[in-house]
């Protein structure tokens, strides 16, 4: 598989062809608010790779998975959702048609927030 995809949304993002909010970049993730937001913080974490879904995953991906979900509540307490356990964040991930995925590019939703939020 390449690296990425040139029909891509998020692979755009990641190039810098589209632009977005940055929340955090590193050499293998990227996250940035979601442009349509459910919650008063929503990002998503994405890998650079062009990855379709978490149906794609194998073992060589655990190391970006472990990135993504450690780098989840860090970035979610930067962006100002409010700390454990009084406050919290959602975290999503669509995986596929009867998963509501529209995006074909592994992504980590991360919501957060005081309530109510327009969806979730
Ligand atoms: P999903 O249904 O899990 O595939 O979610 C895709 C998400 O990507 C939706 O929440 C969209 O609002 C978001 N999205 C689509 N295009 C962009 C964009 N250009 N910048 C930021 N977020 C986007
Ligand atoms: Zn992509």
């Amino acid at each position: 598989m390449s690296e990425h995809d040139p029909a891509c949304i998020f692979c755009k993002i990641v190039e810098g062809k589209i632009p977005s909010r940055k929340v955090f970049e590193d050499d293998e993730v990227l996250a940035f608010h979601d442009i349509h937001p459910w919650a008063p913080v929503h990002f998503l974490l994405v890998p650079k790779e062009h990855i379709p879904s978490l149906a794609q995953l194998d073992e060589g991906h655990a190391a970006m998975m472990g990135r993504m979900m450690t780098l989840a509540p860090r970035l979610a307490l930067q962006e100002g959702c409010r700390p454990y356990p009084e406050g919290g964040f959602r975290v999503v991930i669509n995986t596929g048609a009867d998963g509501s995925q529209e995006v074909h590019h592994l992504h980590v939703h991360v919501f957060g927030g005081p309530r109510p939020w327009l969806k979730g």
